[in-house]
């Protein structure tokens, strides 16, 4: 099966998923967006209003500065592929709850399987720290790539944090042209790899 009809198979499960209460209190599933031959797959914590209302992940004003972001490093949402830790909206947009990420986990995982991205980009602690959990506080691995095994993560702010804090901005643009630095790398290392084989 192609990656586009396993995504749509997967996003029926999510439609109908009772794993946690939050399904209880949103308007739609919010299960991921982009290309699904994408190399890099963001990940945030979770759908916000605008998210729940369109069933389309950072469509809210954390999704225009993403937007402005990946088309200051030359991309757009065609060319990436986003998604949450959890997928459906946490009420009053509070934190996901341990117990929510990891009742919604295994769905992140076959997304992460079927579209097989070079690279992952953490947005924010919460995909972070699921992925992650070792590597220390994202004020100091923010714009750094970490591999694990075969998958390599890049740590960055949640972009909401330049919405708080204007001064935060400079921050996230310059860890955004590190992403398509990270993924030069690991092309590289890909390539050296096969070259053993
Ligand atoms: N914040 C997130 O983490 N995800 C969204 O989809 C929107 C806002």
């Amino acid at each position: 099966m192609d990656k586009k009809n396993s995504l749509a198979q997967l996003y029926d499960k999510v439609r109908t998923c009772r794993k946690c209460p939050l399904y209880k209190f949103a308007k739609n599933p919010v299960p991921g967006d982009g290309n699904p031959e994408a190399d890099i797959m963001f990940i945030g914590e979770g759908p916000g209003e605008k998210e729940d209302e369109q069933g389309i992940p950072f469509v809210g004003a954390a999704g225009k500065l993403l937007d402005e972001m990946l088309s200051s490093v030359g991309l757009d949402r065609d060319k990436v592929y986003i998604a949450n830790v959890v997928k459906h909206r946490p009420p009053d947009n509070r934190d996901p709850k341990p117990e929510e990420i990891e009742a919604c986990f295994p769905y992140l995982l076959q997304q992460i399987e079927i579209i097989k991205p070079k690279l992952i980009v953490c947005l924010g602690r919460h995909s972070l720290s699921r992925f992650l959990p070792d590597i220390g506080p994202i004020s100091q691995t923010h714009g750094r790539a970490f591999c694990r095994g075969n998958q390599c993560y890049m740590a960055l702010y949640h972009p909401a944090v330049g919405l708080y804090n204007g001064s935060m901005r400079s921050v996230l643009f310059s860890d955004f042209k590190k992403i398509l630095i990270a993924l030069k790398k690991i092309d590289c290392m890909k390539g050296k790899n096969d070259t053993k084989r």
